[in-house]
């Protein structure tokens, strides 16, 4: 093999296997995944869905984007008939700007979480083309809980009339009461989309309570605690509005070319992994990790955003309006330590998003690697002398 780039790769592995990733968005994936990933399904081009493609020789892609959906719909128990899925999104940016390209027309609201807030980019941000070809409300969480009002949410929802209403994000740590959002989609006439990126693996484990029951369009990514290939997928329900035909063709020919059907392929991997019942007790562990970290940081003084967290995430206020320290010195410090996480606004932020005041952990990754309670403890212990020496 190409020397120079083994030599990076190798190094890139040894990185993973001496450091501890408590990265949110991060996790190992299987060998298995690994495999189907570097298998010659990259040299096939699969323009179209199954059945319809536009080019010859599909007879095992067919069957593998058939598998990869029928297992999708397994991990997150939905009935063939009630929910469509594509599984092609190259990534959840791509899949989050075909879902409006196919339902909301340009120059319409798209309701979203500010991102000093928790929401991600493509929540119709500026700097995003989500923010350009459409206009976002934001909402946040309230000032003093630092967790979502939904009576706030509600008002806001029925002034400005959103066409789709977006929730799950990228850097809240508590339950969100999706039954709540279905109400306020209802009381405006909005689609309910549910962004499950972060915690998805979490929901296929049970560990996490399911936006299924109430969403209209469910988007993931599947390469964060669902621990899949990078990547994403699209579920919309079954009914008259013919979601899952407007959401096909925005996402091909409206949006991507070709599939990445060793991606699909992966995906279809780590979603049988999911379903597996192994899955349901790493998922259990994760939730429980989170809740140890974020106790045993809070007795050692550092502040919790929102008190504390019901997923694998913590926002942790290392800034604590002056008394400690930033969010990239915090995050600078413990990489010199080997544990790595990113620096975070928090809800409010009064420092730059360059230099925020807080850091956000994660614990998919280490419980993948096998932390169990008393290793949370250890790692807490570990933070908290790091950053404050
Ligand atoms: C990670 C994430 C995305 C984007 O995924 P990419 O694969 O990085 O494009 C979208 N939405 C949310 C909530 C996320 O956490």
């Amino acid at each position: 093999m190409d020397k120079e780039i083994q030599k990076l790769i190798k190094g890139e592995e040894v990185r993973q296997k001496k450091t501890m990733t408590l990265i949110a968005s991060e996790n190992f994936v299987s060998k298995d995944v690994l495999t189907a990933l570097g298998s010659v399904l990259t040299n096939k081009y699969s323009e179209g869905y199954p059945g319809k493609r536009y080019y010859g020789g599909q007879t095992y892609t067919d069957k593998i984007e058939i598998l990869c959906q029928k297992r999708a719909l397994k991990a997150f128990k939905l009935k063939e008939g009630e929910w469509a899925v594509n599984v092609q999104p190259l990534s959840g940016s791509p899949a989050n700007l075909a879902v409006y390209l196919a339902l909301v027309p340009q120059g319409e609201k798209i309701m979203g979480m500010s991102l000093d807030h928790g929401g991600h980019l493509t929540h119709g941000h500026k700097v995003s083309a989500t923010g350009k070809i459409w206009k976002q409300v934001p909402y946040g969480v309230n000032k003093d809980s630092e967790v979502i009002d939904y009576e706030e949410i509600k008002n806001i929802a029925i002034n400005e009339k959103p066409k789709i209403i977006v929730a799950g994000y990228t850097a809240y740590p508590r339950a969100v009461d999706f039954k709540k959002f279905r109400e306020i989609a209802d009381a405006c006439g909005a689609i309910l989309m549910v962004d499950m990126s972060h915690f998805a693996g979490l929901v296929a484990g049970g560990a996490y309570q399911s936006p299924f029951q109430y969403a209209d369009i469910v988007t993931t990514t599947t390469h964060k605690t669902l621990r899949g290939p990078r990547g994403a997928m699209i579920f919309s329900k079954i009914d008259t509005r013919e979601f899952p035909k407007l959401i096909d063709k925005a996402v091909f020919p409206g949006l991507q070319g070709g599939p990445h059907m060793n991606q699909v392929a992966a995906t279809a991997v780590a979603l049988k992994e999911a379903a597996a019942p192994e899955f349901k007790k790493y998922a259990k562990q994760v939730v429980a990790n989170a809740k140890v970290l974020a106790e045993e940081l809070s007795k050692r003084g550092w502040r919790i955003v929102s008190g504390g967290t019901d997923s694998h995430l913590i926002l942790v206020d290392t800034w604590m309006g002056g008394k400690g320290i930033s969010g990239a010195e915090a995050s600078a410090k413990l990489e010199k330590k080997g544990i790595i996480v990113n620096k975070n606004t928090i809800p409010g932020e009064t420092r730059s998003p360059f230099d925020p005041s807080g850091i956000r952990l994660g614990t998919a990754a280490v419980t993948t690697r096998g932390a169990k309670e008393k290793n949370m403890v250890k790692i807490a212990q570990d933070i908290d002398n790091i950053l404050k020496k």
